[in-house]
């Protein structure tokens, strides 16, 4: 099921999210539709807070659903490891149509778990470690905005209050 993407002001966007703990049916359903929803959108990676559940769950998929395998599923997702620096665009299905340039690991090692609680571990590099480091972000209850310029970060907050006073948003 498609879930509704909640926007940059709603509340679950900067809660710190509660690890997973049972990996039920409840579980599996809650990440196929973060799947459905993410590929809706369409992006490459959604975070379960981004539908309103605080939960330390996310999902990536660079291809956004092209490609078959290259769907990740992860519960408790924590960087174990990183190493360099990228600069690069970066947007947010919770913020769209805005995008900044974020400064990112160029390479990490991360550790989950799958959604039958099995210990997985990823070395992702580029945009897929870019991908991470948001999603991650996320369920500790972190935009992208909070890694930007101050200049920046003001300038999207005031059209974004805009977009809202507008009832745009
Ligand atoms: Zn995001």
């Amino acid at each position: 099921m498609i879930r509704p993407i909640l926007k940059y002001g709603a509340p679950e966007l900067e809660k710190e999210s509660l690890p997973v703990t049972d990996f039920n049916d409840q579980l599996r359903q809650l990440a196929q539709d973060m799947l459905e929803t993410m590929y809706a959108a369409p992006g490459i990676g959604l975070a379960a807070p981004q539908i309103g559940i605080n939960l330390r769950l996310i999902v990536i998929d660079l291809s956004s659903g092209e490609e078959k395998g290259s769907q990740i599923v992860m519960a408790n997702p924590q960087i174990l490891h990183q190493e360099g620096i990228q600069k690069g665009e970066e947007g947010c299905l919770s913020i769209p149509s805005f995008t900044a340039i974020v400064e990112r690991p160029l390479k990490v090692r991360v550790e989950g778990q799958d959604l039958e609680g099995r210990r997985m571990q990823i070395d992702a590099e580029g945009l897929l470690s870019r991908a991470f480091c948001h999603e991650i972000d996320h369920i500790d209850g972190i935009l992208y905005l909070e890694r930007i310029s101050p200049l920046k970060r003001e300038m999207i907050k005031r059209k974004i209050k805009k977009l809202m006073k507008a009832g745009e948003w």
